[in-house]
């Protein structure tokens, strides 16, 4: 039985047929998922899937690609939805991202920032996002745990070197892969995969996102992350009960889930 911790159901691409899908999720064994939003309507879109089904649980957050369209009360209304609604048990989608430009730089920070002291205060996991900025999020999640200690939370869809992973599993962040580890030419992303602590791996589709290499072209769903979930057994050789039974407990211990 695996987790998808990383998706975005409240897509619209979900709009006509999100009952079929997870359905499908079901029979491939994806029996849990967390939703992320990415700003106030679909942190709101978010929660009310969590509320009405319970395979889906919710992060809040305002995603660093979508801070221009912040209005006065955003940040205040995802403070309000992390500590009141009890389906929320993670922060985020939050991050820095250099590849998209919509967004000025020092906005992206002070957004993070707050994510990452939302999170400390509510003891609840962050999830970051990291786009050609691996240097900017070590040096802020660095700063972080040099004042306040380790930090709980995920590098999702994972796609930097190793020497970085490394940095982050030692502050205690978890280290989370997408569909991008199956592509052909993901050779130095598989070896990073192979170096991650047992203990600190996830697994993510990052729906409607990245599709793995085998159903690449389509919208990815979670009932897709078996196909990553196949190669990452393989390179760690590990059954894929094993490997479903390892990152489920990990992604169950770091939301609070039994
Ligand atoms: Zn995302």
């Amino acid at each position: 039985m695996f987790f998808d911790t990383h998706t975005h159901l409240f897509d619209e691409r979900f709009r006509d047929d999100l009952s079929a899908v997870l359905d499908r999720a079901q029979v491939a064994g994806v029996t849990r998922m967390l939703c992320l939003g990415i700003d106030r309507a679909s942190n709101h879109a978010t929660v009310a899937l969590a509320q009405s089904h319970s395979t889906i649980w919710a992060a809040v957050g305002l995603h660093p690609n979508y801070l221009h369209n912040v209005q006065p009360g955003d940040w205040d209304d995802v403070v309000r939805l992390a500590q009141n609604e009890p389906r929320v048990v993670a922060i985020g989608e939050t991050g820095l991202d250099r590849y998209w430009h919509d967004t000025p730089w020092s906005d992206q920070e002070t957004y993070f920032q707050y994510h990452l002291e939302l999170a400390r205060r509510l003891n609840k996991p962050v999830a970051i996002h990291c786009r050609d900025a691996a240097a900017d999020v070590v040096r802020i999640v660095r700063e972080h745990y040099e004042r306040y200690g380790p930090l709980r939370g995920i590098m999702h869809a994972y796609s930097g070197d190793a020497e970085t992973a490394r940095q982050c599993w030692e502050m205690g962040l978890h280290i989370s892969f997408a569909g991008m580890v199956t592509y052909p030419k993901a050779t130095g992303l598989r070896q990073v995969l192979q170096q991650i602590p047992l203990d600190k791996l996830l697994l993510e589709t990052d729906s409607p996102y990245l599709p793995p290499q085998a159903v690449r072209g389509q919208r990815n769903e979670p009932a897709f992350l078996v196909h990553t979930a196949r190669l990452v057994a393989s390179l760690r050789n590990l059954s894929l009960e094993q490997l479903a039974e390892i990152t489920t407990r990990n992604a169950c211990n770091l939301f609070g889930l039994s």
